[in-house]
């Protein structure tokens, strides 16, 4: 034997480190199994050692556990993107003819889907207010599944999830929740009745802008359709190393979620003291039953005396863009996705103002960033 080949031989020995205080990286495209018998085995169903990351991996399962517990569920499944979680979930859940009851103002790609792809295979999707799932108690008669968000984007409308539910049981409706405003901390919607939870984990799970990727929540039986259906079929599946990331993020959520709060709470207090606040948006505990934290993501409507543009070019350590749930704070104008070129979107079709800003409060010194928001609005009064 060379060298060269005995290097080569060594290199496919396995390798471990016990006592790692997380989860390794297993970055590996397969498993081998150790004989014609366990590989039979486990092709048959009687084992369920992972095969091929496409479907399992141990990294992914380590994120996904973790990620069950803190949603008060039974199971998770990781995805490449939130997009990724939304879209397999659904699909597995629809053929043509399905009726889908959807918010208003979801997640403008959430809207995409049901437009552009959903809606083209015979998949009918309705928009309805938040008060119309909450007291008609006949919205979700021969409605297949019921398709939520609460806070609702960028309006930030909050629902009460017991009620809607409750009425969905009685409809036999599949109920699914974007969940990714409460970073699996301030609201529990599993527990509150809803069958589906998901999350966009590039947001407060992933903590620091550096992940896209997402997650679906639910009892071992949703999930194993799911996870039978669409993700081995659709194949969107979420990385080892992004799972990494995840878990690590899942260790300082709590953490993270209290000092989001915390500024937020800073903010909702002194905001309401300004004359030129119209409407603060921005969902905290109580306001419907369940919900029992106030996260960084608020909506904020001013009146006709700020000039928006300007607000946002003076701001300094807000910075513009899309995105949100990481260490850096955010101001995103309606107007931007008002004026968006194109199809029409979600804010256009259900109408928001183009007074209103959205803002991830982050992680830096809430005094810095209230000095900055105060400073940009001094500047920026017509
Ligand atoms: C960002 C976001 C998504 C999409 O998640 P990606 O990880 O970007 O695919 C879905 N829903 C909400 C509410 C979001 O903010």
């Amino acid at each position: 034997m060379t060298d060269d080949f005995a290097l080569a031989t060594l290199l496919t020995a396995p390798h471990g480190v016990e006592g790692s205080v997380t989860a390794p990286i297993v970055q590996s495209s397969l498993f081998t199994f150790s004989s014609y018998q366990d590989f039979a085995d486990r092709m048959s169903g009687q084992s369920s050692a992972p095969i091929y990351s496409r479907v399992q991996n141990p990294t992914v399962a380590a994120f996904e556990a973790m990620m069950a517990q803190a949603e008060r569920g039974e199971a998770a499944i990781g995805f490449a993107s939130g997009m990724g979680a939304i879209s397999s979930t659904l699909l597995a859940y629809v053929k043509p003819g399905s009726r889908i009851a959807c918010v208003e103002h979801v997640y403008p790609d959430t809207f995409r889907l049901m437009e552009r792809l959903l809606r083209p295979f015979g998949v009918e999707t309705t928009y309805h207010p938040i008060r119309a799932f909450e007291e008609d108690p006949d919205l979700l008669a021969g409605v297949d599944i019921a398709y939520l968000e609460s806070p609702t984007s960028t309006t930030m409308e909050v629902m009460n999830l017991l009620r809607v539910t409750e009425h969905a049981k009685r409809h036999g409706t599949v109920t699914m929740i974007d969940n990714s405003w409460a970073g699996a901390l301030f609201q529990h919607p599993l527990a509150l009745g809803v069958d589906i939870v998901l999350h966009s984990a590039s947001k407060f799970i992933s903590g620091h802008s550096d992940t896209v990727a997402g997650v679906v929540v639910s009892s071992q039986s949703h999930i194993a359709r799911i996870r039978d259906l669409t993700v081995p079929l659709l194949g969107a599946k979420l990385a080892p190393f992004e799972a990494f990331l995840l878990s690590r993020g899942l260790r300082t959520l709590v953490a993270r979620m209290r000092q989001h709060e915390a500024t937020a709470n800073l903010f909702v207090d002194r905001l309401s003291a300004l004359p030129q606040v119209h409407k603060i948006r921005s969902p905290g505990p109580n306001d419907v039953p369940g919900l029992t934290g106030r996260s960084g993501l608020m909506s904020v409507e001013f009146d006709d005396s700020v000039d928006i543009p300007a607000f946002c070019d003076a701001l300094r350590h807000f910075k513009l863009g899309v995105s949100w749930g990481g260490f850096e704070s955010l101001i995103m104008p309606a107007r931007i996705g008002l004026a968006q070129a194109g199809e029409q979107n979600s804010m256009q079709k259900f109408g928001v103002s183009p007074n209103l800003v959205r803002l991830n409060l982050g992680l830096e010194d809430a005094e810095d960033l209230w000095a900055d928001f105060a400073a940009a609005l001094g500047k920026s009064q017509r």
